[in-house]
């Protein structure tokens, strides 16, 4: 297989954190939400993906409460001048054993909300632990964006923490937990970046970016 033609991250920066639906900031660049569970490793992935060490605080103290946050990355494709603009979107973690039902359904509201609103959104992730099976968040997760049409995507992440001989079994559980309609798999460490090149590779085709489909920042 050839190399996957990765992209240059020339720039990240924090662009905005809502907490109320509607207080979206201006749609603008091609958007990647991503989601999962508290402690699952989504702020190392997210660095990992930026390139940056710091981008997404690394959380010490999982469950505190927090609104949507868009990073905004300018990305230069191998072989090409173009300064291309791609939108990180970091939802907030979900699933932490003490939240009540109250904070449950303000992360659904606000989640959904930004779905249903965001045009410029082209590929929704569903970080996965990879020493876990998807619970019930993460499978009713997949059918809701299923029924909406928003193309998502399973990430399974600290795949370090696996054997070799695990890696497979890790992908072939998580497909049989979403059945034949379920996500397409990627494993990853955000740890070592193992599989974040693939799953760069995957970004650029699902948003456009390889056909021009954002806008220069
Ligand atoms: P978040 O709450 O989903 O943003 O999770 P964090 O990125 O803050 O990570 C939660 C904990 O898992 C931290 O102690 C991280 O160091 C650890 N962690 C995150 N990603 C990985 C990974 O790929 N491998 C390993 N071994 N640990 C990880």
């Amino acid at each position: 297989m050839p190399k996957p033609a990765l992209p240059a991250v020339l720039d990240a920066v924090f662009l905005a954190e809502v907490r109320e639906v509607g207080q979206w900031p201006p749609e603008g660049p091609v958007e990647v939400a991503i989601a999962g569970r508290s402690n699952v490793g989504k702020s190392t992935l997210l660095n990992r993906l930026a390139g940056r060490r710091t981008l997404a605080r690394v959380s010490k103290t999982p469950g505190r409460t927090r609104g949507i946050i868009f990073y905004d990355l300018a990305l230069r494709l191998p072989g090409t001048s173009e300064r291309l603009a791609l939108r990180l979107v970091d939802l907030p973690g979900y699933g932490y054993a003490q939240v009540s039902r109250d904070e449950r359904k303000a992360w659904q509201r606000l989640v959904e909300g930004y779905v249903k609103a965001r045009s410029s959104l082209r590929l929704f992730l569903i970080v996965l632990d990879a020493r876990r099976a998807p619970g019930e968040e993460e499978l009713q997760l997949a059918e809701w964006l299923r029924s909406e049409r928003v193309p998502h995507h399973l990430v399974v992440t600290k795949t370090d923490k696996l054997r070799a001989a695990e890696h497979g079994s890790a992908r072939g559980k998580a497909r049989a937990a979403f059945g034949p309609d379920g996500p397409s798999v990627s494993l990853v460490s955000g740890e070592t970046g193992e599989g974040v090149d693939a799953l760069w590779a995957l970004l650029v085709e699902a948003t456009g970016l390889r056909d021009g489909g954002a806008q220069p920042l």
